[in-house]
């Protein structure tokens, strides 16, 4: 944001009493992180704040200061929508597609408050009053941070909030070593580690929580499921609900699983197929120049970022699997 927007953007903040903080689909550590530093925030300036998810999260994001009061639109949907009507101002975070916030998009859409936008994803769409946004930011957590200073706020930069801050950086840069790490960011966290972060502490709140269900999904998926090809410089894994299900699956128990077969000597493209609440949820990752936003989005109705993608499948597990196989097959395709 140019610093004359911050100026009209304190006006709105000034007179906004009712504010709401509205994340992405299955939020992720970067999502629940950076809205509830929002919200801790906005509570020090003595505003009404409600943190509004479209469905669940994992459980290892529960410890967050001030997730007792996030409002899920999938189990709250009345309550969700009296929050909207009275809202002064939506934030907007860790997404730029109302697509991507599913039905909670109508209620979103269809308010008169104003939109702000704080995210790093490609492409946003063009529906908001004021925009925060930086592919190059390697979080939206980063935007936040940023936001608050840019508001001359760095004073109320407490250890709840720095906690929240210090998570989305952390779960978005895969523990501090993605290309769209900076010195910056570790600046940051520097000054959040001042302000009270504790990050072995952070990193086992979220790391050091499987189940022994999750740890040999992990182990199953690793060992029976991978299918490497060499060739392609790609490696891909599936989990079916029944599979899931063997394992007991709960929510986040497959997060950053897509990850592992980039450690592979000369693999630059991962992708898991996840046939998760009813959908074929499909996660990308490249290393590298290989922009999966770009492929994810074209084939698969998704999005993302170059390297970190996500999308959907449209027909069922099977179907989605040979699409993806005849793409990659084509004589064309390089990674
Ligand atoms: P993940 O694979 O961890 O679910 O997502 C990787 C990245 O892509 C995240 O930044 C996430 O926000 C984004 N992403 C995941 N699924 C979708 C999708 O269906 N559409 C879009 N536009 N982005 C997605
Ligand atoms: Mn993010």
């Amino acid at each position: 944001m140019r610093r004359d927007s911050f100026v009209k953007f304190k006006a709105l903040l000034k007179r906004s009493e009712n504010i709401v903080i509205v994340t992405h689909w299955s939020p992720d550590g970067d999502a629940m992180g950076s809205s509830l530093a929002l919200y801790n925030y906005l509570l020090k300036l003595k505003k009404k704040a409600t943190v509004i998810v479209p469905n669940e999260y994992p459980e290892f994001l529960f410890w967050l200061p001030g997730n007792n009061k996030v409002l899920n639109f999938q189990t709250d949907a009345k309550k969700v929508a009296k929050v909207i009507d009275k809202a002064d101002v939506i934030f907007t975070l860790d997404f730029n597609s109302f697509k991507r916030i599913e039905k909670l998009g109508d209620l979103v859409s269809a308010s008169k408050a104003p939109k702000v936008l704080v995210d790093h994803h490609q492409q946003p769409d063009n529906y908001a009053e004021f925009v925060f946004h930086d592919v190059k930011a390697c979080s939206t957590c980063e935007l936040i941070y940023d936001f608050i200073i840019g508001l001359g706020d760095k004073k109320l930069i407490d250890k709840k909030i720095a906690s929240c801050l210090y998570t989305g950086l952390m779960t978005d840069t895969g523990s501090f070593r993605f290309p769209s790490v900076t010195a910056s960011t570790h600046k940051i966290i520097g000054d959040l580690m001042d302000k009270g972060a504790v990050p072995s502490e952070i990193h086992s709140a979220i790391y050091d929580t499987y189940s022994d269900d999750r740890m040999k999904l992990l182990g199953y998926a690793l060992t029976e499921k991978m299918v490497v090809l060499p060739g392609k410089k790609l490696a891909y894994m599936s989990l079916s609900a029944g599979e899931l299900k063997q394992f007991n699956y709960q929510k986040g128990d497959t997060e950053g699983l897509v990850n592992y077969p980039l450690s592979i000597k000369g693999i630059r493209f991962s992708a898991l197929f996840n046939e998760a609440d009813g959908k074929v949820k499909i996660s990308f990752r490249s290393k590298g120049k290989y922009d999966v936003n770009k492929f994810a989005r074209a084939h698969f109705n998704g999005g993302g970022h170059i390297n970190a993608a996500g999308g959907r499948g449209d027909g069922d597990l099977n179907e989605t699997i040979n699409k993806f196989l005849e793409l990659v097959n084509d004589p064309k395709f390089k990674v």
